[in-house]
């Protein structure tokens, strides 16, 4: 079934039909730049309105809404119109931006058992539709505090290259109508090579994201399952295309976990990797975060400043990912829909 995000601008002329031409950038206009729904754009006719809202309903029905104690993050949390799949989209305000994390399954297949989203497996993927409106009914919240989007990261539930023609459908909708520039763009993956291929087939140089984990084949076999598929060596070479045709530059993520991948020997081990790239890959450090399924712990902040110190004494840029919404288990790997998340706040504040 087609929702109101679906259909391209050709389809909607086509629902269009026999109306006045105008109509058709009215409403264009109201979906995607004051992310109206049909009922509310107010310069069409009544019986035209009436008719939208019948044939093309909204794709998300909001089962909640939770905002961070400083409020700065809110999660959504969403069902799909068959009512059995929920979703999680996350909204993040900074001093001077505000991100939206998308989700584009619902689930995910990759089974990296750190994360809450591959703990709970895979449902469906989801359409073009149904990730563009994660972005406009983020955007209509942010509006409520005079806000508008300003990033938007692949980073939600899901594998965005195991659904790579939805999630490139909606990243033409978030960039040509939105009006979101490729820069502020990030689409992340585990590193499933044809997706990074098509996507370098792909005219928009959007940001890669690649979750590493691991710079060696035998313990990202085990963090990061699909690493089997896609081994290490031939992950890098496909950036290194990528790269080279987008003029980009790859970050990867690493989520530390205490003493399985935080070691001197993993941080010179990631250094090497990063240098194979040019220009050298940027590292974006994240603590890991609990989730219920997973027994281990984020390294301890000293650690932490001590493997970002070793990647930069290497000569790798590396930050360290501010964390957001672990409260309201909307962090990095927390996202599971529903799924209660145990937050241990031992965690990552072990002592070294
Ligand atoms: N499937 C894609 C998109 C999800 S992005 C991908 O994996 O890249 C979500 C990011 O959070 C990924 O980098 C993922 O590896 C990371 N992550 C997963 N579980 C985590 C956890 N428990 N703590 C911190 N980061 C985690």
């Amino acid at each position: 079934m087609k929702t109101l995000y679906d259909p391209t601008r050709e389809e909607i002329a086509a629902i269009l039909e026999g109306e006045k031409k105008y109509r058709l950038d009215q409403l264009w206009t109201g979906l995607y730049t004051h992310f109206k729904r049909p009922g509310d754009i107010s310069n069409l006719p009544a019986a035209l309105r009436a008719k939208l809202e019948a044939e093309l309903p909204e794709s998300l029905i909001e089962i909640r809404r939770e905002t961070s104690a400083d409020g700065d993050t809110v999660k959504f949390l969403w069902h799909l119109l068959e009512g059995q799949h929920p979703i999680e989209t996350v909204l993040m305000y900074y001093e001077d931006r505000a991100t939206v994390c998308v989700s584009t399954q619902a689930g995910c297949a990759m089974a990296c058992g750190f994360c809450a989203t591959g703990q709970a497996g895979f449902n469906r993927h989801l359409s073009v539709g149904e990730i563009v409106e994660q972005v406009v009914r983020s955007a209509r919240e942010a509006a409520l505090r005079d806000r508008r989007i300003d990033n938007i990261v692949f980073m939600g539930m899901g594998e965005p290259l195991a659904n790579e023609e939805s999630v490139w459908g909606a990243v033409e909708r978030i960039h040509d109508d939105i009006g979101i520039s490729a820069r502020h763009i990030t689409i992340s993956t585990v590193g499933i090579i044809p997706g990074i291929k098509a996507l370098t087939k792909r005219p928009l140089p959007v940001n890669l994201a690649v979750s590493l984990h691991a710079a060696r084949n035998d313990l990202r076999n085990e963090l990061v399952p699909i690493n089997k598929r896609y081994p290490i060596e031939d992950l890098i070479n496909t950036c290194r295309t990528y790269l080279f045709e987008k003029r980009r530059r790859v970050t990867f993520e690493w989520a530390l976990i205490s003493g399985v991948n935080d070691t001197d020997r993993d941080a010179e081990e990631l250094a090497d990797l990063c240098q194979e790239l040019s220009p050298a890959a940027h590292v974006n450090l994240i603590p890991l975060n609990p989730t219920p399924g997973w027994p281990t712990v984020g390294s301890s902040p000293a650690r932490v400043d001590a493997f970002q110190r070793l990647l930069r004494e290497f000569g790798v840029n590396a930050t360290v990912r501010q964390n957001r919404g672990t409260e309201i288990a909307a962090a990095c790997g927390q996202l599971a829909a529903g799924q209660p998340v145990a937050v241990s706040l031992k965690s990552s504040r072990l002592p070294d």
